[in-house]
Order: C-alpha cells, then sequence, then structure tokens
C-alpha cells in the first residue's frame, strides 16, 4: 500500500502534452526517456509542485521591452507569464510546446485598423460593410491586441462598444472620431459643425477603459479647423491625437503641424504615404528627410505605417529606413478584404521592412513595445513575469519573396515572417496548419 502523498502524486502526475509548431524537431517519449521521466516526476512532485498550463521551449525569445533576445523557455500559468529561464523543466506542464528554430515574441499590437464591421451604414467603415471583422485576421498574424484608428465617433461609440469590443476575443482598443459618427463616408466626414471637443473628450472619459486616444481623418479643407478640433479634445482628454494628414488642393504644411500643432505622444499615421493633396516626410526631388521632423521625434511625436490601400510607397519608405528614421509602429490599416486591394496581413508589412534592411529586434520593437506606449497601455508589449501572456510564435522563413506597393514598385528578400502559433491569455487562439 502506497503512502497517500505518494497515491496523490501518481494521480497527478500524467505527461505533458507536446504541441510540435515546428514538425521537423518533433519531441518522442521512449521506454527509457520515460523512466527517467517517471523517476523524476516522482521526485518534483514530493519536492517541489510548481504548475505550468503551458510551456515553451527552446524559442528565440525577442523581447525588447525587457532586453530579452535570447533562447529562452517561457512558462505560463493561469493567463500570465510565470518564469523565463533557460532550461525550465516541463515536468509539471499541461502542455509544452516546442519551438526550438521559431521566434517568441510578445503578443502583436496592431494600432492602426477599422473594425466597426455592421449592417447599417452600407459600404462604410462606421458600423458598415467595409470594416474588418476583428478576430478574423487578428490571431492568424500573431496580433493579440487592435486598436480601431477613428471608425467611430462619441455619437456612436457605445454601439461600437456593445457589438464589436465587449463581443470579441481579440483585445481592442479605439481612437475616438472627433467627426460625431466617425467614418460615415463623404459627405459627413467634412462636417465641421459635428466636430465637437467637449463631446469627444466626455465620452473619452465615459469609456476610459477602451479609448485611448482622438483621431481627425479624410480632412479636405485647406485650413486647421478640425485638426485644432481633435487636439483640443485631446487635451480636454489628457489622450494623445492620431492625425490622417488628409488631403486638399492647398496643401497644409507639414512643417507648421509638427512644429506648431503636435503635442509629444501624438501620433502621425500614413507616415509613408506619397498622395496627392499632402505634403510627405522624404522630400520627392532631395529623397532627404527635414530637420524639423527629426526634432518632431525627439521632442516625442509618433510616426505610424497605417498601410492601408493608397497610404504606402517604397518611394517614401526606402529613404526614410536607409537613413534610420524608421516607424514607431508599424500596423495594417486593415479594412474588410472585400474592399479588395488592401493589405494583407501585419507580418506581410514586417517582412516588407525586413527586406528593407529595418533590423529584426527594431520592427518587433513597432509591433509590441512601441505601440504600447503610443496607446498609453505599457502593461502589454513584453513578456516579463507577471504579465499577461499573450505571445506570438514566428517563423522566419527563407526563400525569395517579392513584395510590391501600389505603384508596383518592387523590393526583395529573402525571408518573410509567419504566424505558428498565437496566445491570448495563455490560451492557443491560433495555431498554424500545414495548409494555411
Ligand atoms: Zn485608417
Amino acid at each position: 500500500m502506497l503512502p497517500a502523498f505518494l497515491a496523490q502524486g501518481i494521480a497527478r502526475f500524467r505527461t505533458p502534452d507536446y504541441l510540435c509548431v515546428n514538425s521537423a524537431v518533433e519531441m518522442r517519449l521512449t521506454p527509457a526517456i520515460l523512466l527517467v521521466t517517471l523517476t523524476l516526476i516522482f521526485a518534483s512532485q514530493i519536492v517541489y509542485a510548481q504548475h505550468y498550463s503551458l510551456l515553451i521551449k527552446g524559442g528565440r525569445v525577442v523581447d525588447p521591452k525587457d532586453n530579452i533576445d535570447t533562447e529562452m523557455d517561457v512558462a505560463i500559468d493561469k493567463g500570465r507569464i510565470s518564469a523565463i529561464a533557460h532550461d525550465i523543466n516541463p515536468i509539471n506542464a499541461d502542455k509544452v510546446v516546442d519551438a526550438r528554430g521559431l521566434y517568441v515574441v510578445p503578443g502583436m499590437i496592431d494600432i492602426h485598423t477599422h473594425v466597426f464591421h455592421g449592417i447599417k451604414n452600407g459600404d462604410n467603415l462606421c458600423n458598415g460593410s467595409a470594416s474588418a471583422i476583428a478576430d478574423s485576421f487578428s490571431f492568424r498574424s500573431g496580433v493579440t491586441t487592435i486598436v480601431d484608428a477613428g471608425s467611430s465617433g462619441w455619437r456612436n461609440f457605445p454601439i461600437f462598444k456593445r457589438n464589436v469590443i465587449d463581443k470579441s476575443k481579440t483585445r481592442i482598443y479605439a481612437f475616438l472620431n472627433i467627426e460625431g459618427f466617425g467614418m460615415r463616408g463623404e459627405p459627413f466626414e467634412q462636417d465641421t459643425t459635428d466636430m465637437d471637443p467637449e463631446m469627444a473628450a466626455s465620452i473619452a472619459k465615459k469609456y476610459r477603459q477602451d479609448i485611448v486616444g482622438i483621431k481627425i481623418a479624410h480632412f479636405e479643407e485647406s485650413e486647421w479647423l478640425a485638426l485644432d478640433s481633435a487636439e483640443k479634445a485631446g487635451r480636454l482628454a489628457s489622450l494623445p491625437v492620431m492625425v490622417d494628414f488628409g488631403s486638399s488642393s492647398r496643401p497644409l504644411s507639414l512643417k507648421t503641424l509638427c512644429t506648431r500643432h503636435l503635442r509629444p505622444g501624438d501620433i502621425f499615421t500614413h507616415c509613408f504615404a506619397e498622395v496627392r493633396g499632402r505634403e510627405s516626410i522624404v522630400d520627392t526631388a532631395t529623397k532627404k528627410i527635414a530637420p524639423y521632423l527629426q526634432l518632431a521625434r525627439k521632442k516625442g511625436i509618433d510616426f505610424d505605417v497605417g498601410y492601408g490601400k493608397i497610404s504606402f510607397d517604397f518611394s517614401q519608405a526606402l529613404p526614410a529606413v536607409h537613413t534610420g528614421f524608421y516607424p514607431s509602429s508599424i500596423s495594417t490599416d486593415m479594412q474588410s478584404p472585400e474592399r479588395g486591394d488592401t493589405v494583407k496581413n501585419l507580418l506581410n508589412i514586417m517582412s516588407r521592412f525586413l527586406a528593407m534592411g529595418m533590423p529584426l529586434r527594431e520592427i518587433i520593437a513597432s509591433c509590441t513595445m512601441n505601440p504600447a506606449r503610443e496607446i498609453r497601455h505599457e502593461e502589454l508589449g513584453g513578456i516579463a513575469p507577471g504579465t499577461v501572456a499573450d505571445l506570438a510564435i514566428l517563423e522566419l522563413e527563407k526563400g525569395k519573396f517579392s513584395f510590391f506597393d501600389r505603384r508596383r514598385q518592387m523590393v526583395q528578400g529573402d525571408e518573410r515572417f509567419r504566424c505558428r502559433m498565437t496566445i491570448r491569455q495563455g490560451e492557443i487562439v491560433y495555431r498554424e496548419r500545414r495548409s494555411d
């Protein structure tokens, strides 16, 4: 007859599940290994009872926020990171993921998307079919947090929250449009009488747990009124403003925007767009970035990609990357795929920056710790013990890849990112099948 504590130890023991995201290095339990394992397990049950729901073994952890870039094991329990160490014993883990040869990074944050999907407003981004469905694209790209960039305004944010934010598995935050109905299409988005800083600030304060900033977008007049309204709302609510600089027959001055309007913490999105009616950050003639933009960055203004349909050009991004002017955040401006000609996913954009020569660590930072800082949620974007267990396991696939922008300018690379697994709050929410 076994003593009760040993009998309980045997009852509690079971071989951990091995989830192989890397099929080439599948682990097998031979009888000899099993015997050694059983012996170790008996010992551990008696002297040490640390439990993990999930253990990720042998991946290269890249976490710029916590200054980690080396092979480490990551242990998870109760939805949080329990431990990070060079060799964590798998005995007490319910599941073990073999991540050798892969990158383990914090769950990524896509800071510019449009996910106010609905059926009310036709082909529009606010409560309409043009917005994407958050859970349909986030997890398969390693994204665990997304930010809607102004699809809703102060009049319809409660609908967005009720119908989308509260029902999605992806963590969703929002920039609130200064326009009352958000991105309702034209001519509504030019209506300055519906840009109400007091009402926007009041809704932003009421929904402080969801709203992370104010958005101004698509304005087409050669005047500062709309931007000033957004900045006023931002000041009243103590939140940053994300600026889509719009377009107009007489373009507004980018220098004036950076030196007289934007505050530290504000975000200039679509930073690599070269569109008619708007000044671009790289001078189209000299291919240089003006000193005032470098100063703006030093002052604390952030530059976001917001890739979208017409908002990214290699003619802008290449000179910027080659001079070390990297984006603060890489984001998709994701909309419904039915709109056509839109970006594929965040991994595709990250791969473009890799092909342009941006260092991998900087790319990961611009999808994790930087956007977390921009939206003032610095509890996200890292993997330190105690933080919520949002993780992405990525592969850097080798090959010959061509990346085209909307003008068919091409950049070639020999690597691209693939997502092999995504974990949200300790739960595996996406696992790549070979047919994906
Ligand atoms: Zn957008």
